[in-house]
Protein backbone atom coordinates (compact mmCIF):
# COMPACT_ATOMS: atom_id res chain seq x y z
CA UNK A 1 0.00 0.00 0.00
CA UNK A 2 1.13 3.62 -0.68
CA UNK A 3 0.97 5.62 2.19
CA UNK A 4 -0.94 8.83 2.78
CA UNK A 5 -1.13 11.29 5.02
CA UNK A 6 -5.04 10.68 4.86
CA UNK A 7 -5.71 14.79 5.28
CA UNK A 8 -8.79 14.67 2.87
CA UNK A 9 -8.97 17.55 0.54
CA UNK A 10 -12.19 18.84 -1.05
CA UNK A 11 -12.16 20.41 -4.32
CA UNK A 12 -15.25 22.68 -5.60
CA UNK A 13 -16.87 21.63 -8.77
CA UNK A 14 -14.97 23.25 -11.99
CA UNK A 15 -11.68 23.81 -9.37
CA UNK A 16 -8.37 22.46 -11.15
CA UNK A 17 -6.73 19.75 -9.45
CA UNK A 18 -3.33 20.12 -11.10
CA UNK A 19 -2.77 21.27 -14.79
CA UNK A 20 -0.79 19.63 -17.72
CA UNK A 21 3.02 20.84 -16.98
CA UNK A 22 3.16 21.10 -13.50
CA UNK A 23 5.53 19.27 -11.21
CA UNK A 24 3.53 16.26 -9.60
CA UNK A 25 3.83 15.45 -6.06
CA UNK A 26 1.00 13.76 -5.26
CA UNK A 27 -1.66 11.25 -6.33
CA UNK A 28 -5.20 11.64 -5.45
CA UNK A 29 -7.77 8.45 -4.64
CA UNK A 30 -11.34 9.71 -5.21
CA UNK A 31 -13.70 9.49 -2.26
CA UNK A 32 -16.97 11.13 -3.75
CA UNK A 33 -17.51 13.11 -6.77
CA UNK A 34 -16.07 13.14 -9.82
CA UNK A 35 -13.11 14.10 -11.96
CA UNK A 36 -12.02 14.53 -15.58
CA UNK A 37 -8.98 14.05 -16.87
CA UNK A 38 -8.14 16.14 -20.11
CA UNK A 39 -5.28 17.36 -22.13
CA UNK A 40 -4.66 19.98 -24.34
CA UNK A 41 -2.93 19.53 -27.71
CA UNK A 42 -2.02 22.36 -30.09
CA UNK A 43 -4.37 24.89 -28.10
CA UNK A 44 -7.34 22.16 -28.20
CA UNK A 45 -8.49 20.30 -25.41
CA UNK A 46 -9.37 16.95 -25.53
CA UNK A 47 -10.92 14.49 -22.81
CA UNK A 48 -9.46 11.64 -21.72
CA UNK A 49 -11.83 10.38 -19.35
CA UNK A 50 -13.99 10.73 -15.97
CA UNK A 51 -13.58 9.41 -12.78
CA UNK A 52 -15.25 8.47 -9.84
CA UNK A 53 -14.94 7.06 -6.13
CA UNK A 54 -12.40 4.00 -5.89
CA UNK A 55 -10.37 5.70 -8.66
CA UNK A 56 -6.71 7.07 -8.41
CA UNK A 57 -5.66 9.74 -10.39
CA UNK A 58 -2.10 11.67 -11.37
CA UNK A 59 -0.17 8.59 -10.27
CA UNK A 60 2.06 9.05 -13.12
CA UNK A 61 4.05 12.00 -11.38
CA UNK A 62 4.90 9.30 -8.41
CA UNK A 63 6.54 7.45 -10.25
CA UNK A 64 8.64 9.49 -12.10
CA UNK A 65 9.76 13.40 -12.15
CA UNK A 66 8.15 14.07 -15.13
CA UNK A 67 5.45 17.02 -15.09
CA UNK A 68 1.88 16.50 -15.57
CA UNK A 69 0.97 14.95 -18.81
CA UNK A 70 -3.11 15.88 -18.19
CA UNK A 71 -5.25 18.47 -15.95
CA UNK A 72 -7.27 17.13 -13.37
CA UNK A 73 -10.52 19.04 -12.53
CA UNK A 74 -13.48 18.27 -10.36
CA UNK A 75 -16.86 18.23 -11.98
CA UNK A 76 -18.88 18.28 -8.86
CA UNK A 77 -17.69 19.05 -5.50
CA UNK A 78 -15.02 16.30 -4.70
CA UNK A 79 -13.35 14.86 -1.92
CA UNK A 80 -10.25 13.23 -2.32
CA UNK A 81 -7.14 11.34 -0.38
CA UNK A 82 -3.62 12.82 -1.48
CA UNK A 83 -0.78 10.10 -1.92
CA UNK A 84 2.56 11.62 -1.46
CA UNK A 85 5.16 10.85 -3.51
CA UNK A 86 7.90 10.92 -0.94
CA UNK A 87 6.59 8.19 0.65
CA UNK A 88 6.35 5.87 -2.69
CA UNK A 89 9.91 7.05 -3.31
CA UNK A 90 11.41 5.42 -0.17
CA UNK A 91 9.73 2.46 -0.96
CA UNK A 92 10.91 2.70 -5.16
CA UNK A 93 14.62 3.39 -4.05
CA UNK A 94 14.42 0.28 -1.84
CA UNK A 95 12.77 -1.83 -4.38
CA UNK A 96 14.88 -3.89 -7.18
CA UNK A 97 16.33 -1.44 -9.40
CA UNK A 98 15.43 -3.49 -12.45
CA UNK A 99 11.71 -3.19 -11.43
CA UNK A 100 12.54 0.49 -10.71
CA UNK A 101 13.62 0.80 -14.24
CA UNK A 102 10.73 -1.35 -15.99
CA UNK A 103 8.09 1.31 -14.32
CA UNK A 104 9.87 4.38 -15.33
CA UNK A 105 10.34 2.80 -18.72
CA UNK A 106 6.30 1.72 -18.88
CA UNK A 107 5.63 4.74 -18.03
CA UNK A 108 7.33 6.73 -20.80
CA UNK A 109 6.12 4.68 -23.41
CA UNK A 110 2.67 5.15 -22.16
CA UNK A 111 3.19 9.21 -21.97
CA UNK A 112 4.57 8.51 -25.58
CA UNK A 113 1.44 6.36 -26.81
CA UNK A 114 -0.71 8.87 -25.12
CA UNK A 115 0.18 11.84 -26.68
CA UNK A 116 0.24 10.77 -30.40
CA UNK A 117 -3.56 9.37 -29.65
CA UNK A 118 -4.06 12.89 -28.28
CA UNK A 119 -2.38 14.53 -31.66
CA UNK A 120 -4.35 12.45 -33.92
CA UNK A 121 -7.84 12.90 -32.13
CA UNK A 122 -7.25 16.49 -32.05
CA UNK A 123 -7.53 16.32 -36.03
CA UNK A 124 -10.59 13.87 -36.22
CA UNK A 125 -12.68 15.57 -33.43
CA UNK A 126 -12.56 18.96 -31.82
CA UNK A 127 -15.43 18.52 -29.66
CA UNK A 128 -16.25 17.05 -26.46
CA UNK A 129 -16.12 12.96 -26.96
CA UNK A 130 -18.53 10.10 -25.08
CA UNK A 131 -17.55 7.80 -22.56
CA UNK A 132 -17.06 5.00 -24.94
CA UNK A 133 -15.21 7.43 -27.24
CA UNK A 134 -13.09 8.68 -24.53
CA UNK A 135 -12.55 4.96 -22.61
CA UNK A 136 -11.15 3.65 -26.84
CA UNK A 137 -8.56 6.43 -26.22
CA UNK A 138 -7.62 4.89 -23.46
CA UNK A 139 -7.04 1.37 -24.33
CA UNK A 140 -5.97 2.76 -27.30
CA UNK A 141 -3.15 4.75 -25.81
CA UNK A 142 -1.85 1.84 -23.68
CA UNK A 143 -2.22 -0.73 -26.71
CA UNK A 144 -0.01 2.01 -28.69
CA UNK A 145 2.41 1.51 -25.61
CA UNK A 146 2.54 -1.81 -26.03
CA UNK A 147 3.01 -1.79 -29.56
CA UNK A 148 5.55 0.51 -29.30
CA UNK A 149 8.10 -1.79 -26.18
CA UNK A 150 7.67 -4.55 -28.76
CA UNK A 151 8.45 -2.72 -31.37
CA UNK A 152 11.86 -1.46 -30.09
CA UNK A 153 12.05 -4.91 -28.68
CA UNK A 154 11.89 -6.03 -31.84
CA UNK A 155 14.41 -3.67 -32.88
CA UNK A 156 17.07 -4.27 -30.77
CA UNK A 157 16.85 -7.69 -31.55
CA UNK A 158 17.19 -7.11 -35.63
CA UNK A 159 20.32 -4.94 -34.98
CA UNK A 160 22.02 -7.96 -33.51
CA UNK A 161 20.85 -10.26 -35.84
CA UNK A 162 21.60 -8.39 -38.82
CA UNK A 163 18.25 -7.75 -40.01
CA UNK A 164 18.57 -4.33 -41.51
CA UNK A 165 20.18 -4.18 -45.33
CA UNK A 166 20.86 -0.50 -47.10
CA UNK A 167 19.46 0.02 -50.48
CA UNK A 168 20.51 2.84 -53.26
CA UNK A 169 18.50 4.55 -55.38
CA UNK A 170 20.29 6.76 -58.24
CA UNK A 171 20.07 10.34 -58.28
CA UNK A 172 20.26 11.54 -61.47
CA UNK A 173 22.40 14.72 -63.19
CA UNK A 174 20.08 16.48 -64.98
CA UNK A 175 22.02 18.28 -67.65
CA UNK A 176 24.37 14.57 -68.21
CA UNK A 177 21.77 12.23 -67.80
CA UNK A 178 24.41 10.17 -65.84
CA UNK A 179 23.70 8.67 -62.42
CA UNK A 180 25.98 11.18 -60.17
CA UNK A 181 25.19 9.24 -56.55
CA UNK A 182 22.86 7.36 -54.68
CA UNK A 183 20.53 7.71 -51.86
CA UNK A 184 21.16 5.35 -49.16
CA UNK A 185 17.83 4.30 -47.32
CA UNK A 186 17.22 1.36 -45.17
CA UNK A 187 15.46 -1.63 -45.07
CA UNK A 188 14.55 -4.30 -42.57
CA UNK A 189 14.18 -7.61 -43.55
CA UNK A 190 12.08 -9.40 -41.12
CA UNK A 191 12.10 -13.53 -40.39
CA UNK A 192 8.76 -13.40 -40.19
CA UNK A 193 6.92 -10.19 -41.46
CA UNK A 194 9.15 -9.87 -44.42
CA UNK A 195 10.07 -6.40 -45.64
CA UNK A 196 9.29 -3.60 -43.09
CA UNK A 197 9.34 -0.34 -44.27
CA UNK A 198 11.38 2.49 -42.90
CA UNK A 199 8.36 4.58 -41.98
CA UNK A 200 7.14 1.92 -39.66
CA UNK A 201 10.34 1.79 -37.61
CA UNK A 202 12.47 4.74 -37.92
CA UNK A 203 10.32 6.78 -35.56
CA UNK A 204 10.39 3.95 -32.91
CA UNK A 205 14.19 3.81 -32.94
CA UNK A 206 14.57 7.59 -32.48
CA UNK A 207 12.42 7.83 -29.68
CA UNK A 208 13.74 4.42 -28.58
CA UNK A 209 17.77 6.09 -28.87
CA UNK A 210 18.39 2.89 -30.82
CA UNK A 211 18.80 5.45 -33.77
CA UNK A 212 22.26 6.11 -32.53
CA UNK A 213 24.16 2.28 -33.10
CA UNK A 214 21.80 1.35 -35.90
CA UNK A 215 22.03 4.81 -37.47
CA UNK A 216 26.41 4.40 -36.97
CA UNK A 217 25.59 1.07 -38.80
CA UNK A 218 24.21 2.98 -41.53
CA UNK A 219 26.41 5.22 -42.45
CA UNK A 220 29.49 2.70 -41.95
CA UNK A 221 27.74 0.50 -44.53
CA UNK A 222 27.09 4.01 -47.19
CA UNK A 223 30.71 4.45 -46.55
CA UNK A 224 32.09 1.40 -47.64
CA UNK A 225 29.08 0.69 -50.25
CA UNK A 226 30.39 4.21 -51.73
CA UNK A 227 34.01 2.87 -51.88
CA UNK A 228 32.91 -0.31 -53.86
CA UNK A 229 30.39 1.38 -56.20
CA UNK A 230 33.81 4.04 -56.86
CA UNK A 231 36.04 0.94 -57.46
CA UNK A 232 33.70 -0.22 -60.14
CA UNK A 233 33.70 3.46 -62.34
CA UNK A 234 37.67 3.31 -61.41
CA UNK A 235 38.02 -0.45 -62.98
CA UNK A 236 36.27 0.40 -66.41
CA UNK A 237 38.27 4.08 -66.16
CA UNK A 238 34.86 6.11 -65.37
CA UNK A 239 35.57 6.97 -61.99
CA UNK A 240 35.39 10.95 -62.87
CA UNK A 241 33.75 12.84 -61.33
CA UNK A 242 33.19 10.76 -58.55
CA UNK A 243 29.94 9.68 -57.07
CA UNK A 244 28.46 10.52 -53.99
CA UNK A 245 26.36 8.71 -51.30
CA UNK A 246 23.50 10.78 -49.65
CA UNK A 247 22.40 9.52 -46.29
CA UNK A 248 19.73 9.94 -43.77
CA UNK A 249 20.33 11.17 -40.56
CA UNK A 250 17.64 11.42 -37.93
CA UNK A 251 17.63 14.50 -35.30
CA UNK A 252 19.17 12.22 -31.99
CA UNK A 253 22.17 11.17 -34.33
CA UNK A 254 23.16 14.26 -35.63
CA UNK A 255 24.08 15.23 -31.68
CA UNK A 256 25.76 12.24 -31.30
CA UNK A 257 28.14 12.06 -34.48
CA UNK A 258 29.44 15.31 -33.66
CA UNK A 259 29.51 15.54 -29.94
CA UNK A 260 32.42 12.76 -30.08
CA UNK A 261 33.65 12.85 -33.49
CA UNK A 262 32.07 9.51 -34.21
CA UNK A 263 31.67 11.14 -37.72
CA UNK A 264 35.23 11.97 -38.43
CA UNK A 265 36.30 8.22 -37.11
CA UNK A 266 33.91 6.85 -39.56
CA UNK A 267 35.14 8.63 -42.58
CA UNK A 268 38.88 7.65 -41.77
CA UNK A 269 38.43 4.31 -40.90
CA UNK A 270 36.12 3.73 -44.19
CA UNK A 271 38.23 6.25 -46.30
CA UNK A 272 35.90 7.83 -48.07
CA UNK A 273 36.34 11.53 -49.24
CA UNK A 274 33.92 13.41 -47.16
CA UNK A 275 33.23 15.73 -50.44
CA UNK A 276 31.39 12.63 -51.75
CA UNK A 277 29.22 12.19 -48.77
CA UNK A 278 25.76 13.87 -48.86
CA UNK A 279 24.20 14.03 -45.32
CA UNK A 280 20.03 14.29 -45.67
CA UNK A 281 18.61 16.51 -42.61
CA UNK A 282 14.90 16.76 -42.26
CA UNK A 283 13.96 20.42 -40.12
CA UNK A 284 12.59 18.48 -37.13
CA UNK A 285 15.83 19.46 -34.88
CA UNK A 286 16.50 22.75 -36.55
CA UNK A 287 12.94 23.63 -35.06
CA UNK A 288 13.39 22.18 -31.79
CA UNK A 289 17.07 23.39 -30.83
CA UNK A 290 18.34 25.81 -33.17
CA UNK A 291 21.37 26.62 -30.84
CA UNK A 292 22.38 22.55 -30.91
CA UNK A 293 21.55 22.11 -34.88
CA UNK A 294 24.01 24.89 -35.77
CA UNK A 295 26.65 23.75 -33.88
CA UNK A 296 26.46 20.55 -35.20
CA UNK A 297 26.20 21.11 -38.52
CA UNK A 298 29.06 24.10 -38.54
CA UNK A 299 31.16 21.02 -37.50
CA UNK A 300 29.85 18.62 -39.97
CA UNK A 301 30.54 21.29 -42.78
CA UNK A 302 34.22 21.64 -41.57
CA UNK A 303 35.00 18.34 -42.37
CA UNK A 304 34.17 19.02 -46.06
CA UNK A 305 30.92 17.09 -46.34
CA UNK A 306 27.89 18.51 -47.97
CA UNK A 307 24.69 19.05 -46.17
CA UNK A 308 21.03 18.60 -47.46
CA UNK A 309 17.95 20.05 -46.18
CA UNK A 310 15.66 16.78 -47.11
CA UNK A 311 11.41 16.74 -47.15
CA UNK A 312 11.80 20.61 -47.87
CA UNK A 313 8.33 21.92 -48.42
CA UNK A 314 6.48 19.94 -45.86
CA UNK A 315 5.96 20.18 -42.13
CA UNK A 316 7.38 23.42 -40.33
CA UNK A 317 10.10 24.39 -42.77
CA UNK A 318 10.85 27.81 -42.50
CA UNK A 319 12.94 29.94 -45.13
CA UNK A 320 14.84 31.45 -42.39
CA UNK A 321 16.73 28.18 -42.24
CA UNK A 322 18.11 28.50 -45.33
CA UNK A 323 20.12 31.08 -45.20
CA UNK A 324 20.89 30.31 -41.01
CA UNK A 325 22.33 26.78 -41.99
CA UNK A 326 25.52 25.88 -44.02
CA UNK A 327 23.08 23.73 -46.07
CA UNK A 328 24.52 23.09 -49.86
CA UNK A 329 21.40 20.60 -51.63
CA UNK A 330 17.87 21.09 -51.10
CA UNK A 331 15.88 18.31 -51.60
CA UNK A 332 11.83 18.97 -52.38
CA UNK A 333 9.72 16.86 -51.37
CA UNK A 334 8.07 14.74 -53.31
CA UNK A 335 4.73 15.24 -52.32
CA UNK A 336 5.27 18.24 -54.29
CA UNK A 337 6.95 16.72 -57.16
CA UNK A 338 4.45 13.86 -57.55
CA UNK A 339 1.16 16.15 -57.82
CA UNK A 340 2.44 18.75 -59.37
CA UNK A 341 1.10 17.40 -63.42
CA UNK A 342 -2.25 16.97 -61.48
CA UNK A 343 -2.20 20.33 -58.69
CA UNK A 344 -1.28 23.83 -60.08
CA UNK A 345 -0.52 24.60 -56.27
CA UNK A 346 1.95 21.91 -56.12
CA UNK A 347 3.48 23.09 -59.59
CA UNK A 348 3.59 26.69 -57.96
CA UNK A 349 5.17 25.65 -54.52
CA UNK A 350 7.65 23.44 -56.55
CA UNK A 351 8.81 26.70 -58.67
CA UNK A 352 8.82 29.13 -56.27
CA UNK A 353 11.06 26.92 -54.15
CA UNK A 354 13.15 25.95 -56.90
CA UNK A 355 13.81 29.86 -57.53
CA UNK A 356 14.71 30.49 -53.29
CA UNK A 357 16.86 27.39 -53.47
CA UNK A 358 18.81 28.77 -56.99
CA UNK A 359 18.81 32.36 -55.17
CA UNK A 360 20.80 31.15 -52.44
CA UNK A 361 23.26 29.12 -54.18
CA UNK A 362 21.66 25.60 -53.39
CA UNK A 363 21.56 22.62 -55.65
CA UNK A 364 18.11 21.05 -56.10
CA UNK A 365 16.70 17.64 -55.98
CA UNK A 366 13.24 16.64 -57.21
CA UNK A 367 12.08 13.74 -55.64
CA UNK A 368 9.99 11.36 -56.45
CA UNK A 369 9.85 11.81 -60.17
CA UNK A 370 7.49 9.31 -61.97
CA UNK A 371 7.05 10.68 -65.02
CA UNK A 372 8.06 12.13 -68.44
CA UNK A 373 5.72 15.51 -67.66
CA UNK A 374 7.36 16.10 -64.39
CA UNK A 375 10.69 15.36 -65.76
CA UNK A 376 10.46 17.53 -68.75
CA UNK A 377 8.87 20.54 -66.28
CA UNK A 378 11.53 20.22 -63.61
CA UNK A 379 14.60 19.89 -66.10
CA UNK A 380 13.06 23.60 -67.70
CA UNK A 381 13.22 25.45 -64.41
CA UNK A 382 17.00 23.97 -64.33
CA UNK A 383 16.89 21.35 -61.21
CA UNK A 384 20.01 19.79 -60.67
CA UNK A 385 19.28 16.53 -59.40
CA UNK A 386 16.96 14.02 -60.59
CA UNK A 387 15.47 10.93 -57.96
CA UNK A 388 12.29 8.70 -58.89
CA UNK A 389 10.71 5.61 -59.95
CA UNK A 390 11.18 6.81 -63.21
CA UNK A 391 14.75 6.21 -63.06
CA UNK A 392 15.16 3.74 -60.43
CA UNK A 393 13.96 1.83 -57.87
CA UNK A 394 16.15 1.62 -54.60
CA UNK A 395 18.74 -1.66 -54.85
CA UNK A 396 20.70 -3.34 -52.82
CA UNK A 397 24.56 -2.94 -53.08
CA UNK A 398 25.42 -5.79 -55.55
CA UNK A 399 22.91 -4.87 -57.87
CA UNK A 400 24.04 -1.78 -58.16
CA UNK A 401 28.01 -2.65 -58.72
CA UNK A 402 26.45 -5.64 -61.38
CA UNK A 403 24.74 -2.43 -63.35
CA UNK A 404 27.79 0.06 -62.70
CA UNK A 405 30.53 -2.60 -64.05
CA UNK A 406 27.65 -3.49 -67.45
CA UNK A 407 27.35 0.46 -68.25
CA UNK A 408 28.58 3.83 -67.24
CA UNK A 409 25.27 4.76 -66.13
CA UNK A 410 23.89 2.63 -63.50
P1 LIG B 1 13.09 10.12 -47.70
O1 LIG B 1 14.37 10.50 -47.09
O2 LIG B 1 12.23 11.20 -48.24
O3 LIG B 1 13.46 9.07 -48.84
C1 LIG B 1 12.86 8.99 -50.09
C2 LIG B 1 11.72 8.01 -50.10
O4 LIG B 1 10.99 8.19 -51.29
C3 LIG B 1 12.20 6.56 -50.11
O5 LIG B 1 11.24 5.79 -49.39
C4 LIG B 1 12.14 6.23 -51.60
O6 LIG B 1 12.07 4.86 -51.86
C5 LIG B 1 10.88 6.96 -51.98
N1 LIG B 1 10.81 7.28 -53.40
C6 LIG B 1 11.82 7.63 -54.22
N2 LIG B 1 11.38 7.85 -55.46
C7 LIG B 1 10.04 7.68 -55.44
C8 LIG B 1 9.00 7.78 -56.41
O7 LIG B 1 9.22 8.08 -57.58
N3 LIG B 1 7.74 7.52 -55.99
C9 LIG B 1 7.45 7.19 -54.70
N4 LIG B 1 6.19 6.96 -54.37
N5 LIG B 1 8.40 7.09 -53.76
C10 LIG B 1 9.68 7.33 -54.13
P2 LIG B 1 11.66 4.75 -48.29
O8 LIG B 1 12.90 4.05 -48.69
O9 LIG B 1 10.43 3.96 -47.97
O10 LIG B 1 12.04 5.66 -47.06
C11 LIG B 1 11.07 6.41 -46.39
C12 LIG B 1 11.68 7.36 -45.39
O11 LIG B 1 12.31 6.66 -44.31
C13 LIG B 1 12.78 8.21 -45.99
O12 LIG B 1 12.19 9.27 -46.68
C14 LIG B 1 13.52 8.65 -44.74
O13 LIG B 1 12.87 9.71 -44.11
C15 LIG B 1 13.39 7.42 -43.86
N6 LIG B 1 14.63 6.63 -43.95
C16 LIG B 1 14.97 5.67 -44.83
N7 LIG B 1 16.20 5.18 -44.56
C17 LIG B 1 16.66 5.88 -43.50
C18 LIG B 1 17.89 5.87 -42.73
O14 LIG B 1 18.82 5.11 -43.02
N8 LIG B 1 17.99 6.73 -41.68
C19 LIG B 1 16.99 7.60 -41.38
N9 LIG B 1 17.18 8.43 -40.34
N10 LIG B 1 15.84 7.64 -42.06
C20 LIG B 1 15.66 6.80 -43.11
CA1 LIG C 1 16.10 11.51 -47.68
CA1 LIG D 1 12.90 13.28 -48.92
Amino acid sequence: MIGTNMQRERFKAGTKIFREGEPGTYAYLIEQGKVEISAATKGTKIEITTLGPGEMFGEMALIDNHSRSATATAVEDTEVIPLEKTTLEHKISKSDPVLHLLLRVVLERFRWALRRVLDRERLLSTGAMSNEDQDTLYREAKEQAFKQMRLEQDLQEALQKHQFQVHYQPIVEAETGRVAGYEALTRWIHPEHGYVPPNDFIEAAESSGLIVPLGLWILERACEDLRRFQKAMDEKGAGEPPLFVSVNISPRQLQQLTSDGTFVRIVNETGVDPANLKLEITEQLLIQSPEVAAIALARLKETGVQLAIDDFGTGYSSLSYLHRFPFDVLKIDRAFINTMVKEQKSMKIVKAIMGLAHGLGLSVVAEGIEDHKTLEIVKEWRCEYLQGYLFAKPKPAPEIIGALIKSSAA
